[in-house]
């Protein structure tokens, strides 16, 4: 069986031609498969169309989540009740082509438990979204240990090992796409074209992108707090020169020692700098420990038509 989960975040305009190519793909494969719709908090009548689908197909299930989560979280609820041997990823804008299934699917006989969708060009989407994703996604490679494709968004088929072992890991910032490539196994990618969204517009706020960058860079990377502890063992060497030097004039030459009060100050304002920094960088991984600390539930239910999951 084929599970395909489909986040829904104000998607009423798509969700008919999607659940359309949806079922002409899955068809051709001859098996049993499910489509799971996680509503993730949408206002428009999102919710209307999935469960009228779900009324007169029965592979129709959905998952309607009590307010917006985002959609790391509801593409993670998805996981946790499917129960296909195979799991598809899959936006429900139709930017992500269902089409490349079959590929997907193809490369999975393969004998791979991952097979990732690599985006070769990405259309209708902002100067200032291609520009930031594409410099984190080079960023986040070059200071994480563990390689996380570039290019790639979470469009991608998993086997049920990578769903159970996701399942296994219980923190609240998900950042899937990092946290699969940790997992490891076979996995492998096809390419395709991103095409743009068929309808309605991006639930991608730069707020939602800017979390979801800093989730997934301190999920996976010691690094800035590593560069902070670097940045302050240099400023420190640098000081004790300086007071080496203040002394060396003060003691031992007749040069007029200044009161030197901008340099004081510039000395101030940068230590004071670089603390503030450092303070914030320490705070961002506490305050993630303290969120997992608390472990509190990803997400409730409202109400669903699938059981607990097996
Ligand atoms: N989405 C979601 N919750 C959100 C934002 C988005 O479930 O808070 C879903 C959305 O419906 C879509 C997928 O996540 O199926 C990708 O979102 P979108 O197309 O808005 O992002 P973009 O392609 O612009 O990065
Ligand atoms: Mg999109």
């Amino acid at each position: 069986m084929i599970s395909v989960i489909i986040p829904i975040y104000n998607e009423a305009l798509n969700i008919a031609l999607l659940y359309g190519r949806l079922t002409e793909v899955m068809q051709a494969f001859r098996q049993s498969y499910e489509l799971i719709f996680v509503n993730d908090g949408s206002a428009d009548n999102s919710l209307a169309l999935v469960k009228e689908l779900a009324s007169s197909h029965p592979e129709v299930k959905y998952i309607d989540l009590s307010r917006n989560f985002g959609h790391q979280v509801a593409v993670s609820a998805g996981l946790d009740r499917a129960e296909g041997d195979y799991v598809v990823i899959i936006d429900a804008d139709l930017q992500d082509p269902p089409e490349l299934i079959a590929d997907l699917y193809a490369k999975m006989q393969e004998g791979y438990e991952v097979v990732y969708a690599k985006r070769k060009a990405r259309k209708g989407e902002s100067f200032m979204k291609l520009l930031t994703a594409k410099v984190f996604y080079r960023l986040l490679a070059a200071i994480t240990s563990i390689s996380i494709p570039v290019d790639t968004g979470d469009f991608r088929m998993i086997s049920r090992k990578v769903v159970l072992a996701l399942r296994q890991m219980p923190e609240t910032s998900k950042f899937l796409r990092g946290q699969i490539s940790w997992i490891g196994y076979k996995q492998t990618y096809v390419e395709y074209d991103r095409s743009e969204r068929n309808a309605g517009k991006t639930g991608y706020t730069y707020k939602k992108m800017f979390k979801f960058a800093l989730d997934g860079i301190t999920a996976f990377s010691n690094f800035p707090i590593k560069f902070v502890t670097a940045t302050g063992f240099l400023v420190s060497f640098i000081a004790f020169l300086m007071i080496v030097f203040s002394f060396y004039v003060r003691y031992f030459t007749d040069l007029p020692t200044e009161p030197g009060w901008a340099s004081l100050m510039v000395g101030i304002m940068f230590l004071g700098g670089v603390q503030l920094i450092s303070l914030g960088i320490i705070g961002e991984y506490i305050s993630r420990i303290n969120t997992d600390v608390k472990k509190r539930p990803l997400y409730f239910v409202q109400e669903s038509n699938l059981g607990e999951g097996k």
